[in-house]
């Protein structure tokens, strides 16, 4: 019985996609790891570096703007691979998976740390419309997190991805609280100084993410990318674990979708980790308004403010965001069933992002 247990154990394991902490480059990792059965997905941030790799023989050389789910269609049908590896952000990488096929090798190579998507086994795809649908991948197989490929950006831009990577990070908390008010109203009434005790026993890591910036956190240095690298892989194979994203993501992210369907924020601008963090704020503001427990509003200010996110609307404004965005984000998401949308109001965002 315990050997069958075991067994059952490893097979599931292995199915997760492994982590490579890894100091080669970019170049290095390319030549290690193309063959002919193999085409490279990019961002245009990182294409023109993979086109400038010398005598590699890869079956194409694919450049990523977005993650139109008919373009990915062709794509598929009009090549022939078996492999996928995927360079860039969210966008390349949600594109390489959604490309990659189930008896191939998919290897995912972050070149950003922006969001918790890094280690799943799923895409978010458009339409042409702006609307977005999420869909199962075959699951990546190995995710390659090069410090040297991490860092070849200017200093701002590498604070700007990572302190989006960490906002997205903390949405697993928010989402945490949405799922306990759907599932055990009780709870949430009760709290009493408890929230911390009921986060960690749903999202651990994501606590832990949250105290090492209060108590660690001095700069995105080399100690930073690679506890973030950590906190990034572990919430996006909690998913695969769990099999769905109740608890990585909810009103925020029904707030985020609707504000960049509606504003076409340039993504570099305005990052998905920037955007989604305002409704973690706004739902921490919730629990200390509506259920009298203002801990968790008052770490994760601390938390923003030491990452240099966004906590007054004058900051927001400075990475494109209006206070009327929030707003009428907040009224296209009024019919959706989640905490933020049945408890935010318009003097709660100001009561949030005013001082
Ligand atoms: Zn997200």
């Amino acid at each position: 019985m315990q050997d069958q247990t075991y067994k059952i154990r490893n097979a599931f394991v292995k199915e997760m996609p492994k982590l490579s902490l890894t100091h080669k480059t970019l170049e290095e990792i390319i030549r290690e790891n193309v063959d002919k059965k193999t085409i490279i997905v990019a961002d245009a941030y990182n294409y023109p570096k993979i086109q400038a790799v010398k005598s590699i023989n890869v079956k194409r050389l694919i450049f990523v703007e977005n993650t139109i789910k008919e373009e990915i269609k062709r794509i598929k049908e009009n090549n022939e691979y078996c492999n996928v590896i995927a360079v860039g952000g969210c966008t390349a990488l949600d594109f390489g998976r959604a490309c990659s096929k189930a008896d191939g090798q998919t290897y995912l190579i972050p070149s950003i740390l922006s969001t918790s998507c890094i280690s799943v086994n799923r895409s978010v795809l458009y339409n042409y419309n702006g609307d977005h649908e999420i869909i199962i991948t075959p699951m990546p197989n190995r995710v390659i997190m090069a410090f040297p490929v991490l860092i070849d950006s200017t200093p701002s831009a590498v604070r700007k991805w990572s302190h989006s990577g960490f906002g997205d990070l903390f949405a697993n908390m928010s989402a945490t609280i949405d799922h306990l008010h759907k599932t055990n109203k009780n709870i949430l009434m009760h709290m009493s100084g408890k929230i911390f005790d009921l986060i960690h026993s749903y999202v651990p890591e994501c606590l832990t993410a949250l105290e090492w910036v209060i108590k660690d956190f001095r700069t995105f240095d080399q100690k930073t990318l690679r506890r973030l690298s950590l906190f990034l892989y572990n919430a996006g194979t909690s998913v695969i674990k769990r099999g769905d994203t109740t608890l990585s993501a909810a009103g925020e992210h029904e707030l985020y979708y609707e504000m960049m369907k509606q504003q076409k924020y340039n993504r570099s601008k305005s990052t998905h980790g920037e955007i989604v963090s305002i409704g973690t704020l706004l739902t921490a503001k919730i629990l200390e308004r509506e259920f009298a427990e203002g801990a968790l509003f008052k770490k994760l200010k601390i938390a923003y403010k030491k990452l240099d996110i966004p906590t007054r609307y004058d900051e927001l404004m400075q990475i494109n965001i209006e206070r009327k965005h929030i707003l009428d984000g907040l009224f296209a998401i009024r019919d959706k069933n989640t905490f933020l949308s049945m408890f935010c109001s318009e003097e709660l965002v100001d009561d949030c992002y005013s001082h």
